[in-house]
């Protein structure tokens, strides 16, 4: 056994402990990252950077279609074996070596292995103890869930992993869940020729955002990538038979050559040790903080990232290693993001980017709501997209304050107009204020003056 002693050490390597991995060495702080996969995490390599890379061609053949001139027809199709290369390209073949240098540059030494609790402040991996003068930062991320449906256990299933990964495309697919990763995934193989079928037992996808959102997406899941979109369906069991049956209550059976289950995340605490340290995750697996991400109160453990379980997104990952370490550097910052509604985007198309409240949390929030709402293609810069992108753009008003609390985007790549919104809302812009942020012509970022019109009419 070797014994090592450092300021900080950092459970996963992924977005979230990356970054506050960064800042505590960048600080001078002596900092340990522990790492059991690939250094950038589920991230960069089965999730957000492959996913986005199998759906961004389509997009790409889409635009062309629509703009005459750019030498497409009608009948062009995509690649699919370049498509997966260049997921495969995006994704440095799985290859984190491109990472170490960043770690390198700031002296943080990486420690391969998965980490442990044996103690106060004390991790061990491998052959190793590290120890923490100062705290222990977990970053541990998530995985799929897997829900307790008769027969799951006995099939053979893709998770994330498996559906970003794939080394060819599947010739049919059931996806079990109409949040985010089952309808962008949806989106992605049928886009590639797999024939998908998306079970959901709500009534709209995307369950969280504004229903017209959900909406939306399964009208083009359905109407231009054929995907057979079967919603408030319930599973009853699964079993093998060629690929894999899916018997729905009530609703006969659907087949596919593999079945993805995207029905949530499982946090990554199991293995951790956190008894050894009397800490306890909620029934769900999640590792609590208070809004320094501090675990239990306690100022020399913090939880960042999903397995805290605030809010599933890289973004917020980061965010929240800046928070941990602000107030590990003696900085006192409490997180607002996660209450006021982080920024989330479910790259489909049409895209879906929010910020905030729906309408039906604000009204649940007690918040006297309304919606100014307008076409997201009824600018002239949309106009350059192509005809007929579509989408709505909505805000949700908080009329006592007359400042934004939500905003939904839909349509054509709306992910970029979200930031506008996000900075509003943090910074509680009043209209008449806002009013005078004007929106360059000809720009798709017009659609906020319509909004900012409509709100004031
Ligand atoms: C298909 C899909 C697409 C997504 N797309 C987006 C997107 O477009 N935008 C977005 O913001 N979010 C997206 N997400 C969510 C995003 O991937 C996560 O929110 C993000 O990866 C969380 O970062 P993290 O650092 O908390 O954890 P992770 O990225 O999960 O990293 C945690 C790391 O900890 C390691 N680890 C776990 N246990 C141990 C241990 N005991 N010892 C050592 N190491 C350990 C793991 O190996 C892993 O590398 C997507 C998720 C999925 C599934």
């Amino acid at each position: 056994m070797t014994d090592k002693t450092y300021d900080a050490v950092v459970l996963g390597a992924g977005p979230a402990g990356e970054v506050v991995a960064g800042r505590l060495a960048e600080a001078g702080w002596k900092v340990a990252i522990v790492e059991r996969d690939l250094v950038g995490g589920e991230c960069s390599y089965y999730a957000c950077m492959p996913s986005k890379a199998l759906l961004r061609p389509a997009d790409v053949l889409a635009e062309a279609r629509r703009i005459p001139g750019v030498p497409v027809g009608d009948d062009a199709e995509l690649d699919p074996a370049a498509v997966l290369a260049r997921r495969d390209a995006v994704i440095h073949d799985g290859d984190d070596s491109g990472q170490l240098p960043w770690l390198d540059e700031r002296g943080i030494d990486l420690h391969r292995g998965a980490g442990r609790f044996v103690g106060e402040r004390r991790i061990a991996v491998g052959d190793a103890i590290l120890s923490a003068a100062r705290a222990v930062v977990v970053a541990t991320g998530s995985g799929a869930a897997m829900p307790p449906i008769d027969g799951l256990g006995a099939v053979r299933t893709w998770n994330n992993r498996d559906a970003t990964t794939a080394a060819k495309v599947p010739a049919s697919m059931v996806v079990l869940g109409g949040g985010p990763v089952g309808s962008e995934l949806s989106q992605a193989w049928a886009s590639l020729g797999t024939k998908v079928t998306l079970i959901d037992a709500g009534d709209h996808l995307l369950g969280r955002e504004e229903p017209f959102a959900g909406e939306e997406v399964a009208a083009a899941l359905r109407g231009r990538f054929g995907v057979d979109v079967r919603l408030g369906a319930e599973v009853s069991s699964v079993r093998a038979g060629g690929g894999v049956v899916v018997e729905l209550s009530g609703a006969g059976t659907v087949e596919g050559e593999e079945l993805l289950v995207a029905v949530g995340r499982r946090p990554h605490t199991d293995m951790l040790g956190l008894a050894t340290i009397e800490i306890e995750p909620d029934d769900r697996g999640f590792l609590e903080v208070d809004d320094r991400m501090r675990v239990g109160g306690r100022d020399d453990l913090f939880a960042i990232g999903d397995v805290n379980g605030r809010a599933l997104f890289t973004h917020v990952g980061k965010y929240q290693a800046w928070i941990a370490a602000e107030n590990l550097l003696g900085r006192e910052v409490a997180a607002i993001a996660e209450t006021i509604g982080s920024p989330r985007v479910t790259f489909t198309d049409p895209q879906v980017a929010a910020v905030g409240r729906s309408l039906a949390e604000a009204e649940a929030d007690d918040i006297d709501a309304r919606v100014v709402e307008v076409p997201t293609d009824a600018s002239a810069g949309a106009s350059f997209q192509g005809k007929g992108t579509g989408g709505r753009s909505r805000l949700v008003i908080d009329q006592a304050t007359d400042t934004i609390v939500g905003a939904t985007f839909t349509g054509f790549e709306t992910a970029d107009l979200l930031q506008a919104a996000t900075l509003a809302i943090v910074a509680e812009i009043p209209r008449a204020r806002l009013r005078h942020a004007v929106a360059p012509y000809p720009t798709r970022s017009e659609v906020w003056l319509k909004l900012l019109e409509k709100w004031e009419a």
